[in-house]
């Protein structure tokens, strides 16, 4: 499977802001943030898009989800927040290792762009 940018922060031979890690996840600031908070949370586990995602990878899909909202929590997302997951060319995917979004502190539109 292809590494990539993430993988390197996984193995930290790249800095990012990391906000939490255990043993099947991390989360970290977004380089280029399209909020005032926006964090990614990722699987150690290099799983390239949501379409390449297994039964096998139930549980851990779970323990991402349950893990951003422990994230947004923990900063301090009272008010709300928007979980996002790019999956491919059209839905705006440009790193081939699966992440959430959080996207929180200003309000959030709909339709998104
Ligand atoms: P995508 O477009 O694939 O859904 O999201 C990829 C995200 O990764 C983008 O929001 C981009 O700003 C972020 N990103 C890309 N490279 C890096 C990096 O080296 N460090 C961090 N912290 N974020 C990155």
């Amino acid at each position: 499977m292809s590494d990539t940018i993430f993988g390197k922060i996984i193995r930290k031979e790249i800095p990012a802001e990391i906000v939490y890690e255990d043993e099947l996840s991390l989360a970290f600031k977004d380089v280029n943030p399209q909020a005032p908070t926006h964090i990614l949370v990722i699987p150690k586990k290099p799983i390239p898009q949501l379409d390449t995602a297994t039964s096998e990878d139930r549980d851990l899909l779970g323990h991402l989800l349950l893990t951003a909202r422990k994230v947004a929590q923990q900063v301090g997302l009272q008010n709300g927040y928007r979980v996002v997951i790019n999956n491919g060319n059209d839905g705006g995917q440009t790193v081939y290792h699966l992440h959430l979004h959080i996207l929180g502190d200003r309000q959030m539109r709909w339709p998104p762009g």
